[in-house]
């Protein structure tokens, strides 16, 4: 299997250079040549495996320069009993017959990311050696919270890589300050930049593209590179869980093999729907995709208009993580809605640099519609669900699944589509305990953040996640704090020790 670049049709690359690169040097993304085929047969063996076995087998289909060993050998890594808390990887809850959560938040912090994160570093480091690179892989990552921790507990002691974190110096939650200040490792960084997230980022980039800078670590054995989620690398391991999930409805006899579902998605780079996207089209039986958004609707009006125009107000939500007016990964669906034609995607996308906005043609905005239904939540409608949910159910959501619940919801009444569903669930509520408080119990948070993990843990019955409750007792140990103009001295002294 060769992967192809959105923009140009440059010849196409191995899933290992794909991997390395990331970005297409024509700035386009990466993806498979073709749809590969999981027939009704081996869907049935799938149904019969562990959440290991149905990666690899999954995964196998994408990588094809990577041995079945390797891939079982990289997702034993990732998805370990450690990081992931028992009993399952990738549960799947049921609140009614036609509704089904697929929580994808018992990774190592509580989000779905995790899922990507884990998994890459060693696709990575595999796909360097097969690239005939003896460098170690430098990850230098810009945050804003929550990637930087995912991609932190990702590489932490993967051999062969090195991760820098920079974060804007107040601009997270102390919560998510504590899960970067205490990470483990010994090779991994972590730095708060006296500044904004922009200036974190621009910075970032600048390292990347010094090419002196880039020559002197060259010499040194060193290759910078990023965890960005539009590398291949990081979509393949969501495609996975789509296909778990639909076997482990089969296996708890919920639905019957062959049977189609929906799949409710909360939006916001793309990188999560499209994944169920490619799992339909290598043969899961799903009928639509609907397409769940915050107050940041970019996508529902695109969905339903087949304009996308990001000159709109930015709101800043209680689903945070979908707080995005540029979906990177819509990019891939585009292109194979204009039946992988590069010049008529590079059209649409220079005019999305150009003005901000494009027109998709009604063709395309056919084909979307046919699988594509969309909606959004605003943060009111939001917490009524999670109150609603938890009355209905006992099941209580985070924010970004509140949003998708109540997206579903609009969609089941509009349409009267009894479809069973699975519904993405990408946090765990207790990520989001000071939003999901009020909603759900009609109380104030209280306290400092670990008193609140406390009193929703009180409220609930639930009991908090370890990762999170451990913070309060690791020591922190990344307390340096750089300038903007100091970050790429701080790389420097970090690897090449002359500091
Ligand atoms: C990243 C994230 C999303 C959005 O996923 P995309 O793949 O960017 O669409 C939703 N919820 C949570 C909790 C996230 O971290």
């Amino acid at each position: 299997m060769n992967y192809q670049s959105t923009r140009s049709s440059a010849a196409p690359v191995t899933p290992a250079q794909a991997i390395v690169a990331g970005l297409a040097p024509d700035g386009g993304l990466y993806l498979p040549e073709q749809f590969p085929q999981v027939g009704p047969e081996q869907l049935r063996a799938l149904v019969g495996m562990d959440y290991e076995g149905r990666a690899v087998e999954i995964l196998s289909l994408f990588l094809t320069d990577f041995s079945r060993q390797e891939l079982a050998a990289a997702v034993a890594a990732a998805y370990s009993r450690q990081k992931f808390a028992p009993p399952q990887v990738a549960p799947v809850v049921s609140l009614d017959d036609r509704t089904h959560v697929l929580e994808l938040f018992h990774g190592p912090t509580c989000a779905f990311k995790d899922f990507a994160l884990q998994l890459l570093p060693h696709l990575l480091t595999g796909a360097l050696a097969k690239t005939g690179c003896q460098k170690t892989a430098v990850i230098l990552v810009a945050t804003s919270g929550d990637t930087g921790k995912a991609a932190l507990e990702g590489f932490a002691d993967v051999p062969g890589t090195k991760i820098c974190v920079f974060y804007p110096d107040g601009g997270t939650s102390n919560m998510q300050r504590l899960q970067m200040t205490t990470q483990k490792g010994g090779n991994v960084q972590v730095l708060a930049v006296d500044g904004n997230f922009d200036n974190a980022q621009t910075g970032v980039k600048q390292i990347f593209t010094d090419r002196p800078l880039e020559e002197e670590l060259d010499g040194k054995g060193f290759l910078l590179s990023s965890a960005n989620s539009i590398n291949w690398g990081r979509l393949a391991p969501q495609i996975v869980y789509y296909f778990s999930a639909y076997c482990q409805l089969v296996q708890d006899g919920k639905i019957a093999l062959g049977q189609q579902v929906n799949i409710c998605v909360p939006t916001g780079n793309f990188g999560n729907i499209l994944a169920a996207y490619y799992a339909k089209h290598c043969g899961l039986p799903v009928a639509r995709f609907i397409c769940a958004s915050n107050q940041n609707n970019i996508l529902t009006d695109f969905l339903t208009t087949g304009i996308y125009d990001r000159n709109r107000p930015f709101y800043l939500t209680t689903s945070p993580s979908m707080d995005i007016l540029i979906s990177s990964n819509l990019e891939r669906l585009l292109y194979l809605l204009c039946g992988r034609d590069p010049a008529k995607l590079k059209g649409y996308m220079d005019q999305l640099s150009a003005q901000g906005r494009y027109q998709v043609d009604g063709g395309i905005l056919e084909r979307l519609q046919a699988e594509f239904a969309a909606g959004w939540a605003d943060d009111a409608a939001a917490a009524r669900t999670i109150r609603r949910v938890w009355e209905q159910y006992g099941y209580l959501c985070d924010t970004h699944t509140a949003v998708a619940m109540d997206v579903l919801a609009q969609y089941q009444q509009r349409t009267g589509d009894a479809t069973p569903t699975l519904v993405s669930s990408t946090a765990s509520p207790f990520k989001f305990a000071d939003a999901v408080l009020p909603a759900a119990f009609g109380v104030p948070a209280q306290g400092d953040d670990f008193a609140r993990l406390a009193q929703l843990a009180a409220a609930s019955g639930l009991a908090a996640p370890a990762q999170l409750l451990e913070l309060q007792s690791l020591p922190e140990r990344f307390t340096r704090v750089v300038p903007p103009d100091r970050m790429k001295q701080a790389v420097q002294d970090w690897l090449l020790g002359n500091g």
